[in-house]
């Protein structure tokens, strides 16, 4: 996972007694325990930028925080991505300037007008990509990049499985896929998020809330299995998606949004025919600026030349984080929700 947001309050402020509005969740719970709170403009500090936020994107993770599901000290400034402009920066930075545009998915409290983000973990936007889109792509675009390209190196002798397809990092993933030769199995919960899938790349797609997905990648793939499947759903899901695998398959679980999943007997994976299981996080695959800035200067160049389509499902003034995240957990979104300050 990466860096843990702290709280805004509790940092540096100068004497200039500015202001900032940021969303904060005081303890643990649903959507309405993101309040819009007015807060000191914070300093960077050494090895820190502040940034003036454009558009800061919602992603799953988030719930789990607020939720207490990935347990953070309270109270704290919720978000983890944004894009927008370097506002001041801290001693030792030497990696962005004021006035740069850059977008991060390690942002201090990214649900904010004003954010700090540690310096290195600054991304610059290329000429042709907006704030916004920076915002919309860069957590979930290189999250399906090591999806697609490390964790399983994706070929034209692939199939794969992969639930919720219509999904921000799913919508993307199956452009990645499907660009790699592999052929991509989607799930998704309705015939409108059907389309987006089909439109992504999916050559089929499966209704997994009215039909039983293991029966039909059985059908889909003539007993066979698929060669990999990428499970953001979890609990939900997970049994069954073991089940959709062909000897020495991998299951790639990356979330848990329908919930965590049982504990697994590794017996299961000899069972299932020698399986590979991983539970990979984006953390790990950018763990350094070096790795970071290359998986984010591929992605952002397929946004740049028009080659990687980022559908924004949603847009919500900052003040709406609440039924942004209502949204986001009923189902009810498709490719990126963003929030705007
Ligand atoms: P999505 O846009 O994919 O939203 C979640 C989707 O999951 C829903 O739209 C829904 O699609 C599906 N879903 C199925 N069951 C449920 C349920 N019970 N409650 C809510 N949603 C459900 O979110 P993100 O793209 O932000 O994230 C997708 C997943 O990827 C999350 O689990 C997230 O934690 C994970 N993730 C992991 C990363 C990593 O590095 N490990 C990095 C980034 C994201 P449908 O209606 O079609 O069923």
């Amino acid at each position: 996972m990466a860096l843990s947001p702290g709280s805004l309050a509790d940092l540096p402020v100068p004497n200039s007694g500015a202001r900032v509005q940021a969303i904060r969740v005081q303890s643990p719970g649903g959507p309405d325990a993101l309040r819009l709170e007015d807060l000191p403009v914070p300093s960077p500090g050494p090895d820190q930028a502040l940034i003036r936020v454009e558009a800061a994107g919602v992603n799953f993770i988030d719930v789990y925080q607020r939720s207490g599901l990935y347990p953070l000290p309270m109270p704290f400034t919720l978000g983890k991505e944004a894009g927008g402009t370097v506002e001041a920066v801290g001693p030792g930075v030497t990696t962005v300037a004021v006035g740069d545009r850059v977008a991060s998915e390690s942002v201090i409290g990214a649900y904010a007008e004003l954010a700090l983000v540690p310096a290195n973990r600054l991304v610059p936007l290329p000429e042709r990509v907006s704030a916004r889109d920076g915002a919309a792509v860069l957590l979930q675009g290189m999250t399906a990049h090591y999806l697609a390209f490390d964790t399983y190196k994706l070929g034209r002798r692939d199939s794969c499985l992969i639930h919720a397809a219509a999904g921000g990092v799913g919508l993307l993933l199956c452009q990645m896929a499907s660009r790699r030769g592999a052929r991509v199995i989607a799930t998704v919960s309705t015939a409108e998020k059907a389309e987006l899938a089909r439109a992504a790349g999916a050559a089929e797609v499966i209704l997994y809330t009215r039909e039983d997905f293991g029966a039909e990648v059985q059908r889909l793939t003539k007993g066979v299995g698929v060669t990999v499947v990428y499970d953001s759903v979890g609990r939900a899901t997970f049994a069954k998606g073991l089940e959709c695998l062909r000897p020495r398959g991998m299951m790639v679980l990356y979330g848990q949004s329908s919930g965590p999943v049982e504990p697994l007997d590794p017996q299961v994976l000899n069972q299932r025919g020698s399986l590979f299981l991983t539970r990979p996080a984006l953390g790990h695959y950018t763990a350094t600026r070096k790795e970071l800035i290359e998986r984010a200067g591929t992605v952002l160049g397929w946004v740049a030349d028009g080659s990687l389509q980022v559908r924004v499902g949603g847009e919500f003034p900052l003040g709406e984080a609440a039924q942004a995240h209502r949204e986001l957990e009923g189902r009810r979104t498709s490719g990126k929700v963003l929030l705007v300050p």
